[in-house]
């Protein structure tokens, strides 16, 4: 038996192999080691309603601030953890900061929506909801009403009737939920069926080549109209010019996510961008169908 797994390759010492996982490890030890130090800082990018040339809140994005790398996108340390209970040490820091983060911006007079994306691991935790609601107790000049979680459809979300419950849990709160990168996974259907968002948000891959290829064009009707059959908002993320944006209000989505409007931000530097928002006329004139 021993001498069949050997042969297929099962019980040999493969250097290569082992080298990944110490490579793996050392990642997740530096990344712990990070957390505790607060090396994570979150930056904040802008959400309009493009037709009305307004503001309606921002998204927390988390960023690593590495003494040694500079700053680190979540996009090369959040798929090392998805699977590891750090995911869960640092989506608490996230969600704490950016609550925390609405307190002082409340204090200062700006009243905005963030939203929040929550990996799935965490979402699942027990206590979640729990958590979250001694959270809002603890800043009680924050509305839940201005707290929106983002949560992507993955296998991290299997159990889809445990996740439903955790999310009409917390909307009793007054918190809200969005469906993130809506479109992309392989159960977009039974998620919006199942899962009570008040939110699509579609996702960017569809959005920036909407205006060369007729099949995203074609995606992107048809998630708005999903959203008007099952009464959910719309939002469009990776908005990257004011042609996008003038199509995508042409099409009734209004709310729009992007560095055509903005780039994600140091919290410092939010409020002065709100004030100085001025979107170019265009943006405000929805192309003749
Ligand atoms: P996401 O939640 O879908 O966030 C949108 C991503 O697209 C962000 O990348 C944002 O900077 C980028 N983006 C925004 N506008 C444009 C645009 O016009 N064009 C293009 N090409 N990109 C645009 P970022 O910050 O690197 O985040 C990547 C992903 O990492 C996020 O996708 C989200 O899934 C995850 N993530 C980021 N922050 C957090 C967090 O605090 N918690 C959790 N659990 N996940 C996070
Ligand atoms: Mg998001
Ligand atoms: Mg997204
Ligand atoms: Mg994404």
């Amino acid at each position: 038996q021993a001498k069949q797994a050997g042969r297929n390759g099962y019980h040999l010492f493969d250097p290569e192999q082992d080298r990944k996982v110490h490579a793996h490890q050392e990642a997740l030890n530096r990344i712990a080691q990070a957390i505790e130090n607060y090396e994570f800082c979150l930056y904040y990018q802008p959400k309009v309603n493009m037709r009305e040339g307004r503001v309606i809140g921002a998204e927390a994005l988390v960023r690593w601030q590495d003494p040694q790398r500079g700053l680190v996108s979540p996009g090369e340390f959040l798929p090392l953890i998805e699977e590891h209970p750090l995911s869960v040490s640092l989506g608490e820091w996230i969600l704490e900061e950016a609550i925390r983060q609405l307190h002082i911006w409340r204090q200062q007079g700006l009243q905005l929506t963030i939203s929040i994306n929550i990996a799935g691991r965490h979402l699942q935790q027990r206590g979640f909801c729990e958590h979250l609601a001694r959270l809002l107790k603890c800043y009680p000049d924050v509305c839940p009403q201005q707290v929106e979680l983002e949560i992507v459809e993955t296998s991290a979300l299997a159990d889809i009737q445990y996740v439903s419950d955790v999310i009409d849990q917390c909307r009793k709160l007054g918190v809200t939920f969005a469906l993130d990168d809506f479109g992309t996974g392989y159960s977009s259907l039974t998620y919006l069926k199942r899962l009570p968002a008040d939110v699509l948000k579609i996702d960017q891959s569809f959005v920036r080549d909407m205006l060369k290829d007729p099949e995203d064009m074609a995606i992107i009707e048809g998630v708005i109209g999903l959203s008007r059959t099952f009464g959910r908002q719309v939002i469009a993320e990776g908005v990257e010019s004011m042609e996008h944006g003038q199509h995508l209000i042409r099409l009734g989505c209004e709310l729009g996510q992007g560095y055509g409007i903005a780039k994600p931000m140091p919290a410092q530097e939010l409020p002065t961008w709100i004030a100085n928002y001025a979107p170019e006329q265009g943006w405000l004139q929805p192309l003749n169908s």
